[in-house]
Formats: C-alpha cells, sequence, structure tokens
C-alpha cells in the first residue's frame, strides 16, 4: 500500500541545484531589476543585546527596525512587481461586485481550475470558515504535518488531527525528495479503525511548510485521489506553496520535466476538491487569501459565513487593491522564470551552510532552509527550547531574524496538557519573495557559520509567559544559567 513514489535515489546534492544549476552550470539569476529601494538598518551588537532582552528572546517580538535582514517569514513580505502596484491604483473600493473581485475570480480559476471562490482578509480566515463548515464534533482530520493556524482551527472546530506523512518527513537526514508524501497505509488504517464517516475530509498541504517546506509528488497524489474517492472522503488542499511544489515535481518526477508549472499547478489542483489559500505567499502580496471549492453546498455556506467573519463575499476583509494585486500576483507566481529564481535562491543558501558543514534539513525546501537545532545544539534538552535560543543567538550576532519551529511552536497536547514533543527542533531562514539579493545571503550563511563556531557557549532558556493560544508569536523568556 506504502507509495513506491519515485526513485529515492535521488540525493541532496540534486535538490541543492535544480537541472540548470547542476547539469548545465547555469546560474539563477534574479529575473528583475530593482526600480525602488528600502533603506534597512545595520545595528551594533550592543544594541542588538539590549532589543533581545527586551523581547524575552522571541523573535517575533523584535521590532523590525531593529532587524538587518528579515527572514521571519516568506508570508506577506514579498516585493510587488511594477505591474501590482500598477493595479493597486486600480482599486475599485465599491462595498458589493467590485471589479477587483472578478478578475480575482477569474485568475484563480484559470490559474488553479478551482470553481467558486470567496476572498479572506488572509489563509487563516479561510481555513476558519472551512473547518467550521467541513468538521463535525468528534471527527479525525489527516493531513501531511500539521500547520500551526490550520490545525487550531480544525480543533476549534471539534475535530482532532491526525498526521499521515510519511515517516522521512520527520527524519532531518532522509534525502527523499518528496517527503511531503501522504503515507497511505497511516490512512488506510484511520479509515479501518474509525469508519470514513469519522474523517471529515484530508488536509493536504504544497508544499509541506513545517517539515521543511518539502513537496508533494504527482503519483502520491493520485494515488491519495483513488484511495479517498474509493472511500467517499474529500481532500481539502492547503494550496499556500502550490507554485512551488510545482516547480519540484517538474524538476524532480520523471514524467513532468518538459511540463509548464503552470499546467502541473493546474493538475495539483484537480486532483483536490477544494482549498484554502495565504496569498501572502506564493501568490505575492502582502496581505490577502481565499477559499475555493467545486462544491456548491459548501460554497453557499462559505459565502454565508464569510459576511459574519471576513466581510461581503465579493471582498472577503480585502480593498478591492488588494484583490487586483492578488490577481495579478497568481499569475506571476507561476512564470517559470519567477519559480526558477525563488527556489534557486533558497538552493543558493542552503548549498552553502551545507557546504560550511551546518546541519541543516535535507533535502533543502523551497521557501526556506531549516537549520536543525538539536544537532547543532546537542548538550542542550528539548525543553530549553535549543530552537528557540538559536534564532535568538543568530539576531545577536548579525540582525539576522529567524523563526522557532521546534517545541515552543508544537504548542500544548489539549487533553494532557504536557508540550507536544516535536521530533524536529527547528531554525527557519525563511527567504521573502524578490526582496533580497544573493550578497544577502552570503551574509546570512557566515553569521549561521559565526554562531556555528561558538555553540558550546550557548545556553537554553526557560519560558516565562505563556499565551493559550499559539503560544510562540507571543512567549517570552530568560536565558538560564551557563
Ligand atoms: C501561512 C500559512 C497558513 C496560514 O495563512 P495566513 O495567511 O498566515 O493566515 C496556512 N498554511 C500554511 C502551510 C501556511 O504557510
Amino acid at each position: 500500500m506504502r507509495s513506491p513514489g519515485p526513485s529515492r535515489t535521488l540525493n541532496a546534492t540534486m535538490r541543492v541545484g535544480n537541472k540548470d544549476m547542476e547539469q548545465r552550470k547555469i546560474s539563477w539569476a534574479e529575473p528583475y531589476k530593482i526600480k525602488m529601494v528600502e533603506l534597512i538598518a545595520m545595528t551594533t551588537r550592543e544594541q542588538r543585546e539590549a532589543a533581545l532582552v527586551e523581547a524575552g528572546y522571541n523573535t517575533f517580538l523584535l521590532p523590525s527596525e531593529k532587524v538587518y535582514i528579515d527572514l521571519l517569514t516568506d508570508s506577506g513580505t514579498s516585493a510587488m512587481s511594477d505591474r501590482q502596484w500598477a493595479g493597486m491604483m486600480m482599486g475599485d473600493e465599491a462595498y458589493a461586485g467590485s471589479r477587483n473581485f472578478y478578475h480575482l475570480e477569474k485568475a484563480i480559476q484559470d490559474t488553479y481550475g478551482y470553481k467558486y471562490i470567496v476572498p479572506t482578509h488572509q489563509g487563516r480566515g479561510a481555513e476558519n470558515i472551512l473547518s467550521q463548515i467541513m468538521i463535525k464534533k468528534g471527527q479525525f482530520v489527516p493531513g501531511n504535518m500539521y500547520f500551526t493556524t490550520t490545525r487550531l482551527h480544525q480543533e476549534l472546530a471539534g475535530g482532532t488531527f491526525v498526521d499521515i506523512i510519511i515517516d522521512e518527513a520527520h527524519d532531518p537526514n532522509n534525502t527523499f525528495a518528496f517527503k511531503g508524501n501522504v503515507d497511505l497505509n497511516k490512512l488506510q488504517v484511520l479509515i479501518d479503525k474509525h469508519g470514513a464517516d469519522k474523517i471529515a475530509y484530508v488536509s493536504i498541504a504544497t508544499t509541506v511548510n513545517m517539515a521543511g517546506g518539502q513537496p508533494v509528488s504527482m503519483a502520491n497524489l493520485k494515488e491519495l485521489r483513488a484511495l479517498c474517492t474509493k472511500h467517499g472522503i474529500s481532500i481539502i488542499h492547503d494550496m499556500t506553496r502550490v507554485a512551488e511544489n510545482a516547480y519540484m515535481i517538474q524538476q524532480l518526477e520523471p514524467g513532468h520535466a518538459d511540463r509548464s508549472v503552470q499546467d502541473i499547478v493546474k493538475e495539483i489542483c484537480s486532483l483536490t476538491d477544494g482549498a484554502t489559500m495565504s496569498a501572502k505567499k506564493d501568490a505575492l502580496v502582502n496581505i490577502g487569501g481565499f477559499l475555493a471549492v467545486n462544491d456548491w453546498d459548501v460554497f453557499e455556506e462559505a459565502r454565508n459565513m464569510v459576511v459574519v467573519y471576513e466581510g461581503l463575499h465579493t471582498y472577503g476583509g480585502l480593498a478591492g487593491r488588494d484583490m487586483e494585486a492578488m490577481a495579478i500576483g497568481i499569475g506571476e507566481s507561476v512564470q517559470e522564470d519567477h519559480i526558477r529564481a525563488r527556489v534557486g535562491q533558497v538552493f543558493y543558501l542552503g548549498k552553502k551552510l551545507l557546504d560550511a558543514g551546518i546541519p541543516i534539513v535535507k533535502p533543502v525546501g523551497t521557501h526556506g532552509v531549516f537549520l536543525d537545532a538539536k544537532a547543532f545544539l546537542p548538550h542542550l534538552k528539548q525543553t530549553a527550547f535549543p530552537a528557540q535560543v538559536l534564532a535568538a543567538e543568530l539576531y545577536l550576532e548579525s540582525g539576522v531574524r529567524a523563526m522557532e519551529r521546534g517545541i515552543v511552536s508544537a504548542g500544548r497536547n489539549k487533553d494532557t496538557g504536557d508540550h507536544y514533543y516535536p521530533e524536529l527542533e527547528l531554525v527557519r531562514l525563511t527567504i521573502p519573495r524578490r526582496a533580497y539579493t544573493q550578497a544577502h545571503m552570503d551574509v546570512v550563511a557566515e553569521s549561521v557559520e559565526r554562531v556555528y563556531e561558538r555553540r558550546k557557549s550557548i545556553t537554553g532558556l526557560k519560558m516565562v509567559y505563556e499565551p493559550k493560544y499559539l503560544r510562540f508569536f507571543q512567549a517570552r523568556f530568560e536565558r538560564l544559567p551557563a
């Protein structure tokens, strides 16, 4: 039952470059030139030390003005194109039926192929509505690893998330090319144990953020579709980085090399029944999202609910200009030159770190490089928050801001009250789209290397303030004594 998928001999080296880089020695390069610049601050070590204490060792609580290179997230941090900015001037700020809504609807239908759309202010707005509609209390929601906001909305709607990603995804040293794949056996076991009607839907993310930006293969998606169809289970697609996933299929999965990214994106979407989208990632906007479905009844309910939580169904919490920028960004996100450079820049940083012997998640993912904090700081227990302290040390070193993706992000089990103890204890260096240059990536790599050299002297943290929901955003820490 286990999906054989594409060959596992595809190795880390191959995934660090793309076919152009590895075989023809052609570099990726930015397919744009700079028309406007934003000045960023250079700080001293003393200033950073003070800022870090003030922020309770949580990089989310640092003011961005004190950050030099901001790799906290690729969410809403993209540089928009001149076309998108021109689109902002074409905002139709009518309360109902804005022409920008119709542009957005058409862009989603043309690029992704879903039938009905509801705009939302961002991805979690769509997750909230969809979870409330599709999950009945006591149902299970299997998925290829959890995502923070996605799982929380599933739980708030009365569902229980079940991880059905392949085991390889939990091993930062396993170089399998498609670590985002679903283990169909795990899904079958769940169906056999509880029955298909206890499964709200299968939640499938392209690419898998929490696994390190790992893609799902087309072959695996097709097998998943067949199994779900057999049991009458819907598939909901977290399509936040679907273009990046499609690019990896084009580069690495046999039989797809001659297809366009656009074509592959559409096929991925066609294998699912609906989607939630954070347009702040792939779609190159600073704010926006949507819900898209093929089922009229779900659409009708979503259109009803969006009025309660977001706004009228033709704006969903967005200005007309935001929807216009999103419509244009969706088109740009599937252009070959764009996606090759976007992923190429991430691979460039990944390769530098690998060459320097830094422990990172392999293969390199599509939206960021993930430092393996357990291997980086093996002398720290997980309850001393190794990834949290590593992110803090990196900021202290050079003003580079990264994010914890480990025990703090994983939160607590709602039944036992204990921490979840994730296998992966990572620091995410997430690359905003089109915002930084290759030289910035060099500075980042050198900063990580300097922290690595003094890693043995780094001590852990203790949590001194813990919020109830999504604690990683606002938790505060203090240094443990050496
Ligand atoms: C960012 C993200 C979300 C949530 O979207 P927001 O726009 O931040 O609300 C959901 N799933 C994945 C995989 C994401 O990366």
